[in-house]
């Protein structure tokens, strides 16, 4: 930090650059030079670095390093910076250079930070969240914010796992920046939460920020509320005080908007608890890969949010990746969606007319956002217009669905008719990129407007008949007539034709080749153009402004109209896929039951069509987790899946939590037939996380996740438990195995799917009476085994493993040894342990020739043998000596 008697060394300029900078000492100073953005010493080392642009210095001996980009292409840096998670302060020239002689005012106009960018290249079916995450004594609060389409939401957890749970909706929400107190110390903390250290741009905010007394009200008048009980938050108050910092913190750096209201398209919050919604962890999410892949080179989309968006608007899109990560509980809203789908499933013309309507409507959310903070041109404007514009078209393709939700939801649909005829009547049909150019808003629209365009017309008609007059008049027909900022129009001469200039003109200015001159018509005309001009521009700023007003006093309306846009275009993509892919309509049922036939998976089918290669083997699945009753013979509820590896199994496991959150959404199910009953939350225990790379074991991982499980869990979840105790040696994983299994049916009693290699498991069938065996059909051929992705119930008869090995092309000799060593260990297993075992433990890896000969031999059934094969084999055993 520079201090004050150094900045007496420094230039006028460089002064007020370090003024600027120590208030933004966090952000990338861009400091506005004329038609350049400068930045200077850490900063522009920093920007030169990340945009690949030349640094340079303002000084010989370099101690000034320094960077620009120019004014007009700044955009594009800013996205980049902010991308990479950089805090940016623009300063602004507050005053026109031409008018001042003393140093130009500057001032920072706008604070960019990636949690509250609106500009950046979003891909339109994300959210860029602005998170805030505060502790008030047991309870802790979360809100979350993406200040571009207002999409604002909270939840508070309370109790022991308070913390946790709240850190793993923050993981899952994955906002581009984070606010939380200072007091929390996690600013730059080794100790801070993992989920905490992943956000790229965290800030520690003074904790007077966080205090209910300083947020409350502050919340209250961003939402234009008496009271937050309205919105859900009475008693929350670590909610409200999170989301009482959001809006503080989008306050001070949106300078836009008189101080008192802040940005006003942030009208409302949701609050929402976790049992509302099925619950899924990150675990789960990352898993079974619901929005990312597990693995970022994987061809073509491998996720369940790839799968299905079919959606055609970006706030379709939005709240199809938000239903995949909170599927519905409500049995009588999701009855209601599933009969909303049913019925545009049936009418292909109707629904393909509502999605057509639907098809030109671009991003309503995120161009009212642009409106709301200024950063809006004429274009925007009317896009959202034309957008508007499609809205009668919606409502009349709705209300022909005949169907009562589409109908109903077509009645209610708000036309937006006079906000549209005002934008298309205000702004011209082709409008400039921003209203300093001129010509953005119509004829007709401002009589004074129509009246300086038609003076500042003819003015420019005018002057051009001058040039053509004075040509004649003084017999110069290189005589021109131009216009530059400087010196206005004039009347150019070449020194050649001088002595034919009339005493009339008056000297302006001498070139090498020739002179130039005004008129005192030339001038009076050059005011009229002038004026008018400046004044049209100051009229069209006017006149953007009041539509800018006018369409913010309908702000809610029209985020009425995105959110019902939304609803219709998730459901209308639901009823599409369903008709193409032959998804059926779920049967909601009121026991723990989960019943599939003929069930695919979603996400498999899909890039197996796509690529055009075998058909995906469609599964059954049984598991009935309702109470037993002495009566009733009981059902398993829980399953254990055996069979070789690449056997289809952790595909069945997914699959049948990818069924139940579509049907949970609403949405129909790849599967001919499918019975369940609501789950609250899915748990899967698949693979290797990426914990492992955070340098915790993957035993100790899979350990964690198991306790998770055993200790949460209720009859109503769904748990995926695959390959369980691989992280550690064979018995230790056995034994674990073995009583995580009894723990799971004599006191979880849920509906679980347990697949494992190990065969001893499947002997637990015989002691408990609700579990099921299922295994992996598979066909034994002469060339091998072949994978049939078939479950059929029962255990797997014997392992494969060599087999599998064998097909992935271990080398023969290894193949062999394998089975060698297989053989002698299930020998040393049926009870001679004492004799076999130590000569086994001595073996080498690579048996002698002579060992190899001797193995053929025990092999060979004597008795079969023909005369024929007996010779080949001696032939074949002469050869390898
Ligand atoms: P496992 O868990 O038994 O090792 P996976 O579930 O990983 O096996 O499946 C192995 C391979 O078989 C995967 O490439 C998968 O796409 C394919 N597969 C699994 N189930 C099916 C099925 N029902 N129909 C067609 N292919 C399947």
């Amino acid at each position: 930090v520079t201090t004050s008697s150094q900045d007496a060394n420094l230039t006028p300029l460089m002064r007020q650059y370090q003024a600027a900078k120590r208030e933004h000492p966090d952000a990338l100073l861009f400091f506005r030079m004329g038609d350049f953005y400068e930045l200077f010493y850490e900063d522009a080392k920093i920007a030169a670095r990340e945009l690949q642009i030349t640094l340079t210095a303002r000084d010989r001996e370099r101690t000034q390093p320094m960077c620009g980009v120019p004014y007009h292409a700044v955009d594009g840096y800013l996205s980049r910076l902010l991308r990479k998670g950089y805090r940016i302060a623009i300063c602004d020239q507050m005053e026109d250079p031409k008018l001042t002689k003393k140093i130009v005012r500057r001032e920072v106009t706008r604070v960019l930070t990636p949690g509250t960018a609106i500009d950046t290249a979003f891909s339109a079916g994300q959210n860029n969240y602005l998170a805030a995450l505060h502790r008030v004594g047991d309870a802790v609060g979360l809100a979350y914010l993406d200040l571009s389409t207002a999409d604002f939401r909270a939840t508070e957890f309370r109790g022991p796992e308070a913390l946790a749970m709240a850190l793993d909706e923050l993981g899952k929400i994955a906002p581009s920046e984070l606010i939380f107190a200072a007091s929390e110390g996690w600013a730059n903390a080794p100790e801070a939460p993992a989920e905490v250290a992943q956000v790229k741009t965290c800030s520690a905010l003074e904790d007077w920020i966080f205090a209910a007394e300083y947020g409350l009200p502050l919340l209250e008048r961003q939402l234009g509320a008496q009271s937050l009980d309205g919105f859900g938050l009475g008693g929350h108050t670590a909610a409200a005080t999170a989301a009482g910092a959001i809006v503080h913190y989008i306050r001070a750096t949106q300078k836009s908007g008189p101080e008192d209201q802040g940005p006003v398209h942030v009208d409302a919050l949701y609050f929402y608890e976790r049992n509302e919604h099925l619950h899924l962890d990150q675990v789960s999410v990352r898993n079974l890969e619901l929005v990312e892949p597990l693995f970022r080179d994987t061809e073509g989309d491998p996720t369940l949010f790839g799968a299905l968006d079919e959606c055609v608007t970006p706030m379709g899109k939005r709240l199809l990746r938000a239903s995949i990560l909170r599927p519905l509980m409500d049995a009588a809203r999701l009855e209601a969606r599933y009969a909303a789908v049913d019925a545009a499933r049936q009418s292909l013309l109707g629904r393909e007319a509502v999605r057509r309507a639907m098809d030109g409507i671009l991003d309503l959310e995120r161009l009212l956002a642009k409106i709301s903070l200024e950063s809006a041109g004429p274009r925007d404007v009317l896009a959202l217009g034309h957008s508007l514009g499609r809205l009668p078209e919606l409502q009349s393709s709705l209300l022909q669905m005949g169907a009562s939700w589409w109908k109903q939801t077509g009645e209610g649909l708000d036309r937006l008719e006079d906000l549209h005829s005002a934008i298309e009547k205000t702004i011209v049909a082709e409008p400039p990129l921003t209203l300093a150019d001129g010509g953005a808003i119509a004829e007709g629209v401002d009589a004074e407007l129509d009246e300086l365009r038609t003076i500042s017309h003819s003015g420019r008609s005018s002057i051009a008949a001058i040039e053509e007059r004075e040509r004649q008049r003084t017999g110069i027909p290189s005589l021109k007539v131009r216009f530059n900022s400087v010196f206005g129009y004039y009347i150019e001469v070449t020194k050649a034709n001088l002595a034919h200039v009339p005493a009339d003109y008056e000297r302006k200015q001498t070139l090498v080749n020739a002179e130039r001159f005004t008129t005192p018509e030339l001038k009076d005309y050059e005011i009229k153009v002038l004026t008018a001009q400046d004044r049209s521009v100051e009229i069209e700023k006017r006149i953007f402004a009041e539509l800018r007003r006018l369409v913010l006093s309908h702000a809610a309306r029209i985020r009425r109209v995105s959110v019902m846009i939304a609803e219709i275009d998730l459901l209308a993509s639901f009823a599409h896929l369903a008709s193409l892919r032959g998804y059926t309509r779920p049967l909601l049922e009121s026991e723990p039951v989960l019943e599939l036939i003929g069930a695919r998976h979603p996400v498999i089918e899909c890039l197996m069509e796509r690529a055009g290669t075998t058909r995906f083997v469609p599964n059954d699945l049984y598991v009935d987790a309702t109470e037993a009753t002495p009566e009733a013979a009981s059902a398993p509820h829980l399953l254990l899946i055996t069979g070789p590896n690449m056997g289809g199994k952790s595909t069945y496991l997914r699959q049948a939590a990818l069924l139940v959150i579509l049907a949970q959404m609403g949405c129909f199910v790849p599967a001919e037939r499918m019975r369940f009953g609501l789950v609250d939350r899915v748990y899967t225990r698949i693979g290797a996380s990426d914990n492992v790379a955070r340098g915790r074991s993957t035993f100790m991982v899979e350990m964690t996740e198991t306790a998770t499980i055993l200790n949460t869990a209720t009859v109503r979840s769904l748990i995926l438990l695959d390959e369980m105790g691989r992280g550690t040696a064979t018995f230790d994983g056995l034994a674990l195995a073995w009583a995580t299994l009894e723990f799971l049916h004599a006191e979880v009693g849920a509906r679980t799917l347990f697949a494992t290699h190990y065969h001893e498991l499947t002997m637990l069938a015989e002691q408990l009476p609700r579990l099921g065996n299922l295994r992996v059909a598979v066909k034994e051929s002469p060339k091998g085994i072949v994978f049939l992705h078939r479950m059929e119930p029962g255990a797997a008869s014997k392992s494969y493993g060599i087999e599998v090995a064998r097909l992935a092309g271990l080398p023969p000799r290894v193949i062999q040894r394998a089975r060698q060593v297989l053989k002698q260990h299930e020998r040393s297993e049926r009870g001679n342990v004492e004799a076999e075992t130590a000569p086994a433990l001595q073996m080498t890896m690579f048996t002698p020739l002579s060992q190899q000969i001797l193995d053929r031999l025990t092999e060979t059934d004597v008795n079969t043998l023909t005369p024929l094969d007996a010779l080949n084999l001696l032939h074949e055993l002469k050869t390898e000596i």
